[in-house]
């Protein structure tokens, strides 16, 4: 190719050609996904006898959020302006990069987390600040406040943490927020259900936190993408601005009022997981694999050297895991989600199989 030719060929931006990519897997899923910390079952009957009851005549119109998003907010005890309806968190992830990062700007990140927070604020500025977490993966708070500056702009926290089911309390919240006043705290609160601590009371009293809340997980509604970002009226219209008015789709804001009102589903499901995690734990401790304490509907387990592999032989046996072996403090760690007790039975059995076949030590993990 000529130097001519060269110079003609588009180019992105030079923060699009720096950023990382995230490539989940986009096919072959059929099989028990203990991947991707979904619901592992299915939502609320009541969301599925309304899908049911759609007509052909309704995908033709241009999807009407007002009377869902009214009834989100009223549900969590907000005002309609204090609520914005996304395309997941992930859109709400990226919206926020998009209406509050300039490229000086800092973000300011713990890791491991959930590495949307790097792609989509990559997107805007390099300037990304990364605070590793403890051994333990506890909460580094004090090392978090020290790595403020008067250029962080937006910080972003999962709690519980993914991959690591780790939690940072409302308070410690309350102290980032007060600590950068020039900035947006984000909460992303995806597995508050499994959890209960929230800082969504909060909203709108602290002028710079935003909490992130999804229906992907406990309410079982992945396929439908569906996400719920709060904060101050203030923020949320600035949010607003850089979204598209039909950013969530015409089904979903029919089935979500199903899915709020039916809590008796989502606290059964929750209860599913959280007994479910309790043998999930007494399994791995019998089979000598280190865990540590997960707040959310899945274990990140130290597997060793030996990663791949497992995760491998778990997929011919019909199970999928996910190997986080990539992720800052990780290597040889890999997730399992939790589910519905037989989802989980399967789990645990699958694990006890392959661990054995490979004639797995325990030595192999905390190497
Ligand atoms: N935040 C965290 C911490 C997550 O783990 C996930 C899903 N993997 C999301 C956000 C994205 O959720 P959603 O399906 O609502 O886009």
């Amino acid at each position: 190719m000529s130097a001519a030719t060269e110079i003609k060929q588009v180019q992105p931006r030079a923060a699009v050609l720096a950023m990382p990519e995230y490539h989940p897997p986009l096919a072959s899923r059929a099989l028990l996904r203990l991947d991707f910390n979904e619901n592992t079952f299915a939502p609320s009957p009541r969301v599925f006898a309304k899908l049911q009851s759609l007509t052909a005549e309704g995908l033709t119109i241009y999807p009407e959020r007002e009377h869902a998003e009214a009834g989100v907010a009223a549900h969590f005890g907000l005002q309609t302006s204090e609520v914005l309806l996304t395309n997941g968190v992930d859109e709400a992830i990226h919206l926020l990069a998009c209406a509050f990062l300039e490229p000086e700007d800092e973000v300011l990140l713990c890791t491991p987390s959930f590495f949307m927070y790097d792609v989509s604020c990559s997107m805007m500025t390099r300037h990304l600040v990364r605070v590793q977490a403890e051994d333990s993966f506890a909460f580094p708070l004090e090392r978090m406040l020290a790595a403020i500056t008067p250029r962080t702009k937006l910080i972003m926290i999962a709690t519980p943490n993914n991959p690591t089911g780790q939690t940072v309390s409302r308070a410690q919240m309350q102290q980032l927020c007060a600590a950068a006043p020039q900035a947006v705290v984000f909460a992303d609160e995806a597995y508050f259900h499994f959890h209960g601590e929230s800082s969504l009371d909060d909203v709108p009293a602290v002028p710079n936190l935003m909490v992130g809340r999804t229906f992907s997980k406990a309410y079982g509604l992945a396929n439908l993408r569906l996400g719920m970002l709060a904060g101050p009226a203030r923020l949320i219209n600035f949010v607003r601005k850089v979204a598209s008015p039909y950013n969530v789709n015409g089904i979903a804001l029919a089935v979500l009022p199903e899915a709020l009102a039916d809590e008796a589903y989502v606290a059964w499901y929750v209860a599913q997981v959280h007994a479910g995690r309790e043998r999930m734990f007494a399994a791995l401790k019998e089979l000598g694999v280190r865990t540590w304490p997960s707040a959310a509907n899945f274990v990140l387990m130290d597997i060793g050297a030996r990663h791949k592999e497992l995760c491998e032989r778990m997929r011919t046996r019909g199970v999928l895991l996910r190997d986080r072996s990539a992720d800052p403090g990780c290597e040889g760690y890999v997730r399992i989600t939790l589910g519905v007790e037989e989802h989980v039975t399967r789990g645990i059995a699958a694990l006890q199989a392959v661990l054995t076949e490979m004639q797995w030590s325990p030595a192999e993990g905390r190497a």
